[in-house]
């Protein structure tokens, strides 16, 4: 950690860079999008010019942070309520609320949607997430629980108290004299129905949904599941893959991005494999999550590991957004297609963050600067020709990390922030 500005600087030495080049400013005209929603994707590819100068090597990062709830969970908000609507599960001013376990972004992300669209929306996070992203919640008018960070297998992690909240959203319903046994089924396995939607979004016509415009039309509990539903996925093999490819004219070496619930990772890692198996993709993971060991030996967790190392959700880490400790729907689909992994250190992240604020003027979130470091890690255990690119995922923001991230007075922060102090 200590050597990441020291190390970038070293190889710009070795290179015998002195400067940076000016390059021009560009102003251009957007057409008019259609409401917040039409915000959403078709974010820039940006040219990481500190480090792709100082390491040879074009390190490009899809600028995620631009999209309108500050985040590249957005588009997987967006297709998980386009599918749900299309499934029948959610529609429009009906009184209906959606429920979603989340560290915080998705939320975000689903709370400005469901604004957008006629809903409402209850975000269920744990109590250690950064302040920020709950002021940005109750600012968009959310309901958010927040319960104590705790394993999958307890009833109140965040994730299983969404689901539940869900389902007891169905039975108030239930409660007022509505008996439909429809929508109950419906609600009781929303998880299951929404895991394939995108079968449902096939196979369901408008007319099977307009044969149900009663049931439609009462509120409804709706969990939207990240972790599981493939929405998620398809958001990213449907969207961000396919425009990469497209501002890359297919010209990519690698793909590098770390995995909280695994939608990024898998949706891109396959729309560019399907293209070129010849694509590295290569997962980033934090401190304390157990898919590094799952990439690198084939199991979350080896004997001495477990005794030896806490749960992510016993681990003290300021990253937050990726890392996790199970194998989901959507990370079960980007574990074939991952071809090597990167552990990243807090120090290390802390350390790349403040280095792209100097020398960059970019203000990201941890989990872009722990993509960042894996990046030039990976430049550092192949042998790279001048030019070769590495795309990888600039997740969100700065701004939702303050509190953690920033201006929290850890000692990893405070030994990463001295670090960049020397290399003045
Ligand atoms: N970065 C941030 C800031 C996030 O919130 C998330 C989502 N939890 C990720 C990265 C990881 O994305 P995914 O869930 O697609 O693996």
């Amino acid at each position: 950690s200590t050597s990441i500005a020291l190390y970038i600087q070293s190889r710009r030495k070795e290179r015998q860079l002195a400067h940076f080049d000016a390059r021009p400013i560009e102003l251009r005209s957007d057409d008019i999008l259609d409401g917040v929603t039409g915000l959403i994707g078709n974010t820039p590819l940006i040219r990481i010019n500190s480090l792709s100068d100082a390491l040879g090597v074009e390190i490009l990062g899809k600028a995620e942070f631009l999209n309108p709830g500050g985040s590249v969970k957005d588009r997987v908000a967006l297709r998980m309520i386009q599918d749900a609507e299309k499934a029948g599960l959610l529609r429009p001013y009906t009184g209906s609320r959606i429920f979603e376990g989340t560290v915080g972004s998705t939320g975000i992300s689903i709370a400005t949607i469901a604004r957008a669209r006629g809903y409402e929306a209850t975000i269920i996070m744990p109590d250690d997430v950064a302040e920020e992203k709950v002021k940005a919640l109750h600012a968009l008018g959310a309901e958010v629980e927040r319960v104590r960070p705790a394993s999958i297998v307890d009833k109140k992690q965040y994730v299983n108290l969404a689901r539940r909240r869900a389902t007891e959203f169905g039975r108030a319903d239930h409660v007022d004299g509505v008996v439909d046994d429809n929508s109950s089924h419906l609600l009781e396995s929303s998880a299951s129905i929404v895991v394939s939607t995108q079968a449902a979004h096939v196979e369901t016509s408008p007319d099977d949904v307009e044969g149900n415009q009663e049931i439609l039309s009462k509120p409804r509990g709706f969990f939207a599941d990240q972790f599981e539903n493939k929405s998620n996925f398809y958001a990213h093999y449907d969207g961000t893959g396919p425009e990469i490819w497209r501002q890359t004219n297919g010209d990519i070496d690698a793909f590098v991005t770390g995995a909280g619930t695994g939608g990024t990772i898998a949706g891109i890692g396959q729309y560019i494999k399907s293209i070129n198996e010849d694509v590295k993709v290569i997962l980033v993971d934090p401190e304390g999550s157990g898919l590094y060991n799952k990439v690198k030996f084939g199991v979350m967790y080896d004997r001495k590991e477990a005794e030896g190392t806490k749960r992510r959700h016993q681990v003290d880490t300021v990253v937050e957004g990726i890392g996790i400790n199970r194998l989901t729907n959507n990370i079960e689909l980007a574990i074939p297609i991952i071809d090597d992994a990167f552990r990243i250190t807090d120090a290390e992240a802390v350390s790349m963050s403040r280095y792209l604020v100097r020398h960059d003027g970019l203000f990201l979130g941890s989990s872009s600067a722990c993509n960042l470091v894996a990046c030039i890690k990976l430049i550092g255990t192949m042998g790279w020709q001048e030019g070769q690119k590495i795309v990888t995922i600039l997740c969100d923001s700065g701004t939702r990390h303050y509190s953690k991230f920033w201006y929290a007075s850890s000692p990893t922060l405070l030994r990463s922030s001295s670090d960049t102090q020397q290399e003045r």
